[in-house]
């Protein structure tokens, strides 16, 4: 019986490996394993209606360096991680990132999801406290803050959100009938499904995750074609660089996607040239959708102020939001960087922040 996210980690880690890395055939996609896991209960943790110094909201680099700060600060930073579902897979982006070769300390890479459950188990160690549940409220109106999750609830003195961002969708006619029949948002959970195997295979966008979806699929298609809407890429050198050496890829340039047929699952999709107008059917098993993120702040109802991008605003150089005592770290207040090292750099700063402005609070209290 699998309870926690760690256990999670433990039981498919090795299983996941396999298949990122194709040297295990027999492993689940990350979705369809989701799908077995058992509801996640909280686990036992001394929620109290006294108010913890720090709650953290999110996971990810940016939730796990600020725990680790906070939780060295001697904050008590309780987490509230995300709970498992099929729609959601707590660990943030890097859970279906393959080989992450830009965070320093790795000389030769390291997979997404083992940075990942490096980082929570290095907050662990460190003293925080993780709750495996997904926040459906936050009222800042009040304080102390209350932190509204599926099954608890807790107050807080200082509130680190740090939710990052979930992939976005386009609209094509035919996609949302066939979502998750050929269609999706996440090469690394479905890609290696056998309805892909040895078929065309199509990826939108022209960014990182567009050419990391594409380098993925072609370890199973029999073709990749990267359906970009202009003439350049938005992607770094590094991974145009492998894009463009890896013989099963091609870029279909300056061109959308007008259509996906099929009737139980993908079986075509139709390419319109933006500049020529011409429309062009491909045979094809699925089509990926890599076309950037929108931060997750839902939750807030607009209690924070965000920017015209949709990301939390934050004070220049800080992770201050609009709201005192309240901090945002990670994606979801970065529209520029948006790299596990800077969403990890952001958390560490946002704990600092936390840290003394309660300390300054505690003076302010003591000699009052
Ligand atoms: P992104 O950089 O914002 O790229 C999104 C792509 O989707 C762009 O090429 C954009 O086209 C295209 N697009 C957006 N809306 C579209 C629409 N309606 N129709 C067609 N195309 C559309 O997002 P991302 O690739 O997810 O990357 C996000 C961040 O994560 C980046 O900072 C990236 O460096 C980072 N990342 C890094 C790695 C890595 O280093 N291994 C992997 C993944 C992501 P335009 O270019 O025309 O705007």
């Amino acid at each position: 019986m699998i309870n926690t996210i760690s256990e999670y980690f433990k039981f498919y880690y090795p299983k996941i490996e396999g298949l990122l890395f194709g040297a295990n055939d027999i492993a689940p996609p990350i979705n369809q394993a989701l799908q077995n896991l058992p509801s996640v209960e909280p686990n036992n943790l001394p929620l109290s209606l006294e108010p913890r110094e720090v709650v953290i909201i999110g996971s990810g680099p940016a939730s796990y360096t600020a725990a680790i700060y906070a939780a060295r600060a001697n904050l008590h930073p309780l987490v509230y991680e995300g709970s498992i579902s099929e729609n959601s897979l707590p660990g943030g982006q890097l859970m279906t990132t393959t080989r992450v070769e830009n965070f320093p300390g790795f000389p030769d890479g390291i997979d997404g999801p083992t940075l990942v459950e490096n980082m929570r188990t290095q907050a662990i160690n460190s003293g925080a406290a993780m709750l495996q549940e997904t926040v459906v409220e936050a009222d800042l109106g009040q304080y102390p803050f209350v932190i509204q999750g599926e099954k608890t609830h807790q107050k807080a003195l200082a509130v680190i959100v740090a939710t990052g961002a979930s992939a976005n969708r386009i609209k094509i006619p035919g996609a949302q009938e066939l979502w998750q029949k050929g269609v999706s948002a996440c090469a690394v959970c479905d890609g290696s499904l056998p309805l892909f195997r040895n078929h065309h295979l199509f990826v939108i966008g022209g960014g990182d995750s567009a050419m990391e979806e594409a380098l993925y699929l072609a370890k199973f298609a029999s073709k990749v074609s990267i359906v970009h809407r202009r003439d350049r890429l938005r992607a770094s050198q590094a991974m145009q660089k492998a894009v463009f050496a890896n013989p099963k890829i091609e870029i279909i340039w300056d061109s959308v996607m007008s259509r996906i047929n099929g009737k139980n699952t993908v079986e075509s999709v139709v390419i319109e040239n933006s500049k020529t107008k011409k429309e062009t059917t491909y045979e094809a098993a699925g089509v990926f959708f890599a076309v950037g993120h929108t931060p997750n702040t839902a939750f807030l109802h607009g209690q924070l102020a965000l920017d015209a991008n949709g990301v939390i605003q934050t004070k220049p150089g800080s992770t201050e939001t609009s709201i005192p005592y309240v901090y945002a770290a990670g994606d979801v207040q970065d529209n520029v960087y948006r790299q596990a090292i800077t969403a990890a750099s952001s958390g560490c700063q946002a704990a600092l922040q936390a840290a003394r402005a309660l300390e300054l609070s505690q003076q302010n209290k003591v000699a009052s």
